[in-house]
């Protein structure tokens, strides 16, 4: 089980942790320290290829496709209570991992916990129709698992993001073949463990850390692949597309953002601010739906400017695991110099630096890639730091005079995730609110969402959708089955 003191991280095959064929491990380092925390076993595609075919046999052979819907019930139920048993191990896991402050690594455990029980009360409700037709027939539909379901997940929440699709497919039958990304891959091992303390079968649940290009590949491109989750960057989400494309496999992917946030002048600005200092310094920016593009009505900007600028300057930035820390590393040193080189590209292109813009002055922290909640103003709408995603603690701030001018400014990018507004008055709530190409619209509040609520983006921000009660539509096929009842028989 996972603790504290373990260092080190196997593949997870068949019921089994085993090195990888190729015998290749990584070590993976502290991003607020650069010291080592684990090693993990790197797999290669013929681990892929040995996942894939432990899954679909566990499919065929276990009964966990053919049981009642309500033993799966009870194994999601039984693995959230052992995860949530273990919350507190995991979360420093996530923490050691992936440099987030504890208390969010905490709040990602306690949302994988509840959706693991949303999806257990949704196992035994896989549910097909009966349909009326003409003459003597029955006409029904049953719903029936696809069979192996491949799961591509980013680092940026390594657990939720995985499990947000892992906890349906499981729910409606299937088998499952997760691949972490690589440089976050501890938790996602762990889960597979507390799996098959829950009794999840062998062979249901397997786990391939390992690069995108070889293992992630190997997963989509192969026949016993049924269907391709991906959670990532829109450069990569389609290539998978197009993989699976070619075997007519069916795809969700959850791609990047550039998220608006617009900002009436009636808003709550005091609620506005936290919750805009939380959209974009939480998990230091390293978010998908990132309140990213702050739109604010000109009469209200000096206002509301000051206080995000208060907010960024006022965060305790540092090791994630350390007492009060609001804002940690980001992920990799990789990520924090294109960070930097984004802000580089606002001021060239004319934006100002109100807060921030570098790596913390704190000497302590210069082992670790940290770089300082910033704050842009007026950068260009061509610039390539208000277009892009920068995924990383970056706030560009413009302001606008009319409200069709903020709609307008809010849908000038290729993303559609999540977009924000904030107003007190009900008519500009509902009326942005339907202008906005977004999956996702959120008024007077931060970025949230429950694993009740569907979460999507439209655009080059991703193709189907996860969450909700439908989440189990991609994961259970319709077979309709007609019969025909014959002449009734006479006595
Ligand atoms: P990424 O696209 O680089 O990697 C995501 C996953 O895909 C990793 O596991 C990676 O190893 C794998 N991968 C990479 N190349 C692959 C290939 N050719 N074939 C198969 N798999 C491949 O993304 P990232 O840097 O890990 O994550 C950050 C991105 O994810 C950001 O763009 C962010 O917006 C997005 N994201 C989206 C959501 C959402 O729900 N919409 C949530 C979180 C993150």
């Amino acid at each position: 089980m996972a603790s504290e003191a373990e260092t080190a991280y196997e593949l997870f095959i068949g019921g089994r942790e085993a090195p990888s064929a190729s015998g290749e491990r990584r070590t993976l380092t502290d991003p607020a320290t650069g010291e080592p925390v684990a090693t993990v076993s790197f797999g290669s595609r013929d681990d892929a290829r040995a996942a894939l075919e432990a899954a679909d046999r566990a499919f065929r052979e276990s009964n966990w496709a053919s049981d009642d819907g309500a033993r799966r019930a009870r194994a999601l139920a039984k693995l959230a209570a052992l995860l949530e048993a273990r919350a507190e191990v995991f979360a420093r896991l996530e923490t050691r991992n992936v440099g987030k402050p504890l208390r969010e690594a905490r709040g990602d455990i306690a949302y994988v916990v509840r959706t693991l029980e949303y999806f257990s009360g949704l196992a035994d409700k896989v549910e097909g129709e009966t349909i009326p037709v003409p003459g003597p027939r029955f006409d029904y539909t049953v719903r029936e698992p696809l069979g192996v379901t491949v799961h591509i997940a980013p680092w940026n929440y390594p657990l939720l993001l995985a499990v947000r699709s892992v906890a349906p497919a499981l729910a409606a039958g299937n088998s499952v073949v997760l691949k972490p990304a690589s440089l976050t891959p501890l938790t996602a091992v762990a889960f597979a463990r507390l799996a098959r303390e829950a009794g999840i079968p062998d062979g249901i649940l397997n786990v391939v850390p390992g690069s995108g290009r070889d293992v992630g590949e190997a997963l989509v491109d192969d026949p016993r692949c049924r269907s391709v989750t991906f959670t990532g960057s829109g450069e990569v989400g389609p290539r998978i597309a197009e993989l699976a494309a070619r075997r007519l496999v069916p795809v969700t992917l959850e791609l990047g953002g550039k998220g608006p946030v617009l900002v009436f002048p009636d808003a709550d600005l005091e609620r506005a601010a936290k919750a805009i200092g939380y959209g974009i310094f939480g998990n230091a920016g390293q978010m998908c739906w990132a309140a990213s593009r702050l739109l604010v009505h000109e009469s209200i900007r000096p206002a509301l400017l000051d206080r995000i600028r208060r907010i960024a300057e006022g965060l305790k930035v540092g090791p994630g695991l350390e007492d009060g820390v609001e804002m940690g590393p980001l992920v990799s040193q990789e990520q924090a110099d294109r960070v930097l080189d984004y802000v580089e590209i606002a001021r060239s292109d004319g934006g100002t630096v109100v807060t921030g813009g570098g790596r913390p002055p704190d000497a302590r922290l210069s082992a670790g890639h940290f770089v300082q909640p910033t704050v842009l103003a007026d950068v260009p709408p061509g610039s390539r730091a208000v277009r892009e995603e920068i995924f990383g603690p970056v706030l560009a701030v413009a302001s606008f005079a009319e409200p069709d001018e903020a709609i307008a400014a809010a849908n000038a990018t290729t993303y559609g995730l999540l977009a924000a507004l904030w107003t007190r008055d009900l008519a500009t709530a509902h009326s942005v609110a339907r202008r906005l190409e977004a999956g996702m619209v959120v008024v007077n509040e931060a970025p949230t969402t429950f694993p009740q609520s569907p979460f999507a983006g439209v655009k080059g921000s991703g193709l189907g959708f996860e969450q909700g009660a439908r989440a189990l539509e991609p994961y259970a096929r319709r077979k309709n089955v007609l019969v025909h009842l014959g002449s009734p028989k006479r006595s």
